[in-house]
């Protein structure tokens, strides 16, 4: 017999809440939390729908895990803490061992970053997982898109493009061997949200915001939020592992426009450069310094050489791709 929407709630996505600041977890009409003092709340959501999103035969371990690191993304953009996330679910049936996987890819991810689940809808229709997440920042402190400024440096955390390339490769778009595709895969199905550099970015970034879209079309709200322009050094873009043996024009392509990276791009003043590395280095995440704010508005290229390049890519948009 299939499992009752109460069970199911109470077996799958019912865990006690860590973080003291919750003082009501689910199963009553509202949860209950305060963030601490002198913070504010952050709040960001981000939906996942089967066969646009992801494939309908996914691995519902790294579906629990994806659809909960796409919103941590949002909060380490923001410079958050993260708190607590609730949890929509639409759902065609009751398959217990997807639940299960479901739930541990999802648990497992929020135990790491003390982010409680603490809430959530269920109900009967076609495959879709909508998570909203709860952090908190500082008053006066958040990393918005706004705040650019002429001089600043444009960095990028991590590698850009594989998440891609495992796509395209998925596609046949592209031939790539069997460890090639799985390592590349890894960043597609299982991209491990900045948090840690993004609360640590608050001192000294200007702006910050995830690469959900593509580094040109993420890095385009910073300019049109910030009334600026931008150079970037195509020749500086940290290429993904497996991206960088494919063509330059595929490595530029995927790295630039590709979508589903979830690293931080990020702008700083140029004189805090040491520092910024010196962040990287108390985090372990890497940082690459791929180009400058300009006053005047507009996205330039230019190669190692300072060669100005002509180079033109559109950015995802669900709506303009059918
Ligand atoms: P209501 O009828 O008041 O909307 P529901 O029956 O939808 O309540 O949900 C009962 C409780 O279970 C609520 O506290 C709700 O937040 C929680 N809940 C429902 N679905 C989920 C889920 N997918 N994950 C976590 N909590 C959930
Ligand atoms: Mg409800």
């Amino acid at each position: 017999m299939a499992i009752s929407e109460f069970n199911l709630i109470t077996r799958y996505f019912t865990r006690p809440a860590q973080n003291p600041l919750i003082s009501l977890g689910n199963g009553d009409d509202c949860a209950l939390f305060r963030p601490g003092d002198g913070m504010q709340l952050a709040i960001s959501s981000d939906m996942l729908v089967s066969g646009r999103h992801f494939f309908p035969d996914a691995d519902p371990f790294y579906l629990g895990h994806k659809s909960l690191a796409v919103n941590l993304s949002d909060l380490a953009a923001m410079g958050a803490k993260p708190l607590a996330f609730t949890l929509s679910l639409a759902l065609p049936d009751t398959n217990e061992a997807w639940l299960s996987r479901f739930s541990e890819g999802l648990f497992a991810l929020a135990n790491k970053y003390h982010c409680d689940l603490i809430g959530g809808d269920t109900t009967k229709g076609p495959l879709t997982i909508s998570i909203t997440i709860l952090g908190e920042v500082p008053l006066e402190q958040a990393l918005r898109r706004d705040n650019a400024k002429a001089g600043d440096d444009i960095w990028v955390s991590g590698t850009l493009g594989d998440a891609r390339l495992a796509l395209a490769a998925y596609q046949h778009e592209v031939q790539l061997h069997q460890d090639a595709h799985q390592i590349a895969a890894k960043r597609m199905h299982q991209p491990e949200p900045r948090v840690t550099l993004g609360q640590a970015l608050r001192t000294f970034a200007h702006t910050a915001i995830d690469i959900s879209d593509g580094l040109i079309g993420d890095l385009q709200h910073i300019l049109n939020k910030s009334h600026i322009g931008a150079t970037i050094n195509v020749d500086n873009l940290p290429v993904g592992e497996i991206l960088s043996q494919q063509s330059q024009v595929l490595q530029r392509q995927y790295a630039l426009s590709g979508g589903d990276d979830y690293e931080i791009c990020f702008t700083a003043s140029q004189e805090h450069h040491a520092a910024i590395l010196a962040i990287s280095q108390q985090t372990g995440t890497p940082v690459t310094c791929i180009g400058q704010i300009d006053a005047a508005p507009g996205l330039r290229f230019i190669d190692q050489h300072k060669t100005p390049l002509d180079l033109h890519y559109t950015s995802f948009d669900h709506f303009s791709n059918t």
